[in-house]
């Protein structure tokens, strides 16, 4: 089965070509990140606009990268939700318009469930059941994934996400959007013990996440350097505040997978990209015989390819969807509307 997918969910406009689900022959991502950069985070407006203008030749470059051409596509995966609505309009408008003339399935793909399947991509060897941590800019959710197509959200955030609480305070310390991989990069320098920041690891049996108060606390922090006319040290606040993250997402991941009694963890989402996050679940699961995986930075962020690949799957699970399906800016994991 060829499967040609469209992501335009947020600021990543891109298109793959893949064969029977994890057989990646093309994947597309035209970023519109140096867009953003000067407004500080993204404009949804700009966003729509730029995917207009490029999804047609981002499909095609697909295409022809693949040696393919449409009338090789047996499939069309597309991203309906979660995300930014005239950013997915556009996305998949593009796809209807594709799967209709072609006379193919359209199979409309959750952007989440996309970043968990990244994993069937980078690890041919994957199967279910395992557990998934996913933390991107607008995501963390724990999810037992217990077979393909079927998720349990055993926790989530109940404030910010994880990669929104990297963002917000990489802006404040003035390294800029996107923040994460800045901070990543700055805490490497500097000392993660410099700063006592809060961990929330709320009630004791809970697999949920809360990253406002760590967030205030910095913002407390340098608030109050600033009125003494202190000195920062940018690169041992990122570290402090990169390791107050980290702490709390190794602990619950680990005691999800424990609590269920699973020996594979995998991460999903933008942030499974950072450095430290990676060492520490390693070394922590490692201790208790789980077995981490982790995508390639390429595939962690937006991409087409994982969303063929959880369309894949869902066509296989009998999940395909009619040209009336809609953008659902707030899709929640394993609810299929369409
Ligand atoms: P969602 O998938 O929830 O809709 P999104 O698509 O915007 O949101 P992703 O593209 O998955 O999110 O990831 C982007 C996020 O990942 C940003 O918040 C960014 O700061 C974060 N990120 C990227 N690299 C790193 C890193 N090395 N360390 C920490 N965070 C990172
Ligand atoms: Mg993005
Ligand atoms: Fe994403």
């Amino acid at each position: 089965i060829v499967t040609l997918a469209i992501e335009s969910s947020c600021d990543e406009t891109s298109a793959a070509i893949l064969k029977d689900g994890r057989q990646v022959l093309s994947n597309i991502v035209a970023t519109q990140i140096e867009e953003h950069k000067k407004f500080g985070g993204v404009v949804p407006e700009v966003a729509s606009r730029r995917h207009i203008e490029n999804v047609q030749q981002v499909v095609q470059e697909a295409l022809d990268s693949a040696n393919m051409t449409f009338s090789d596509i047996d499939i069309v995966g597309v991203t309906y939700g979660a995300g930014l609505v005239g950013a997915l309009l556009v996305g998949l408008s593009a796809a209807k318009a594709i799967s209709f003339s072609l006379g193919v399935p359209l199979v409309g793909v959750n952007h989440i469930e996309g970043h968990i399947c990244a994993n069937f991509i980078a690890h041919k060897e994957l199967e279910p059941p395992f557990m998934c941590l996913v933390v991107s800019g607008g995501h963390t959710h724990l999810v037992e994934v217990k077979d393909y197509g079927k998720y349990e959200i055993l926790g989530q955030t109940r404030d910010d996400a994880a990669g929104e609480a990297f963002d917000k305070i990489a802006r404040a310390i003035g390294l800029g959007y996107p923040g994460g991989s800045k901070i990543d990069r700055a805490a490497k320098l500097g000392d993660k013990q410099a700063i006592d920041f809060p961990r929330a690891y709320l009630e004791k049996d809970s697999y949920d996440f809360s990253f406002s108060g760590l967030k205030s606390a910095a913002l407390n922090y340098l608030n109050s350097k600033k009125m003494k006319n202190e000195e920062i040290v940018i690169e041992d606040i990122a570290a402090s505040y990169q390791e107050a993250i980290v702490d709390v997402l190794v602990e619950k991941s680990v005691r999800a997978c424990k609590g269920k009694g699973l020996k594979t963890l995998v991460l999903a989402g933008g942030v499974a990209a950072n450095s430290r996050l990676r060492e520490k679940l390693e070394q922590n699961a490692a201790e208790n015989g789980i077995d981490v995986k982790y995508p390639p930075i390429d595939l962690c962020t937006d991409n087409a390819a994982m969303i063929g690949c959880a369309a894949y799957y869902d066509y296989k699970n009998g999940r395909v969807s009619g040209l009336d399906l809609n953008a659902v800016p707030n899709l929640k994991i394993g609810k299929h509307m369409g």
